[in-house]
C-alpha cells in the first residue's frame, strides 16, 4: 500500500511529488508516455506557455529558477489587449517568461525525488474507497493493474476523473452530464452562495458605467 498516489505529473502533481514525496512512499502516475511530445493533438499539451509574473513569484517561493532550455523566443514584456466590440486597444507592460510547454513540465518532472516511484504511460482508469484507503485502476500497454494508496491526489487537470468520482456534484462533472457551461456555472455559483457579481470588482465597472447598470455599482458600494 503506498502512503500517497498522485495521479497527473503536471506541474501540480510534479510539484507535489517534489515537496511531499521523498517522506511518504509515494507513486506518482503520469498517462502520456516519457520522451518529447509528438505532432497532433493527442500529445502536445494544449497551452500558451507563458509564465505570468504571478507564476514566476510561485516558483522562486519554491527556490526555483526556470533553465535556460526551457526557454523559448520572443520573450514578452508588454501585453496587446483589444476588446473586440469597442474596438478599444491597448499595450500595458507585462513581463512573461515564455516557455516550451512540454520541456516546461518534463524539467519539473527530473525535480521528483529520487525515492519516488514514477510511471509514465499508465492511465488511471477507476478509484474505489475501501474505507482505511483507496484502490487505483492503472492501465498501461502492458494491461491493467490495481494500486491501493492511504491518500489519493487527483493532480489530473481541468477534467479530472479523481475529482469527477470524488466529487460528483463538480461544475465539470456537471457539464460532463450534459448540463450547459452557463447553467453549470450558475448551479456551482449557488452551490457555494458566491454572488454573480463577485466577477467584476468596483475599479473595472467604474471604468465602463455603460456596461454595467446601477444595481453593479450599489452592489459593490456596499461589498
Ligand atoms: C488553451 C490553453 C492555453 C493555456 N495557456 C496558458 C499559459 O499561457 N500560461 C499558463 O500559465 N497557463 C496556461 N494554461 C493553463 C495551464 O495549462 C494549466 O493551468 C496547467 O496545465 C495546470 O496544471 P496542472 O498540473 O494542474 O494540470 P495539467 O497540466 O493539465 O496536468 C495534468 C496531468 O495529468 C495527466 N492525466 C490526466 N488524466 C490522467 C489519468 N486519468 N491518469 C494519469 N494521468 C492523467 C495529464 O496527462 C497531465 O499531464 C492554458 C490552458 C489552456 C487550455
Amino acid at each position: 500500500m503506498y502512503d500517497l498516489v498522485i495521479v497527473g505529473a503536471g506541474p501540480a502533481g510534479s510539484t507535489l511529488a517534489r515537496v511531499a514525496g521523498s517522506r511518504l512512499r509515494t507513486l506518482l502516475v503520469e498517462r502520456r508516455p516519457d520522451g518529447p511530445a509528438q505532432p497532433g493533438p493527442r500529445s502536445a499539451k494544449c497551452c500558451g506557455g507563458l509564465l505570468a509574473p504571478e507564476a514566476q513569484r510561485a516558483l522562486a517561493a519554491l527556490g526555483l529558477g526556470v533553465p535556460r532550455e526551457v526557454l523559448i523566443g520572443p520573450q514578452l514584456f508588454a501585453v496587446r489587449a483589444i476588446d473586440v466590440a469597442s474596438g478599444i486597444e491597448r499595450h500595458y507592460p507585462r513581463h512573461y517568461l515564455n516557455v516550451d510547454r512540454g520541456r516546461f513540465d518534463a524539467w519539473l518532472r527530473t525535480l521528483v525525488p529520487a525515492e519516488v516511484e514514477v510511471r509514465t504511460g499508465h492511465l488511471v482508469t477507476g478509484l474505489c474507497d475501501e474505507g482505511d484507503g483507496v484502490a487505483l485502476a492503472l492501465e498501461s500497454t502492458g494491461g491493467t493493474e490495481i494500486v491501493r494508496a492511504r491518500l489519493v491526489v487527483g493532480a489530473d487537470g481541468a477534467a479530472s476523473r479523481v475529482r469527477a468520482r470524488a466529487f460528483p456534484g463538480a461544475e465539470a462533472t456537471a457539464m460532463a452530464r450534459g448540463l450547459g457551461p452557463i447553467a453549470a456555472h450558475a448551479s456551482t455559483m449557488a452551490k457555494y452562495g458566491a454572488s454573480p457579481f463577485a466577477l467584476y470588482p468596483l475599479s473595472v465597472i467604474q471604468a465602463y458605467p455603460q456596461r454595467f447598470n446601477a444595481n453593479w455599482v450599489r452592489f459593490w458600494k456596499c461589498h
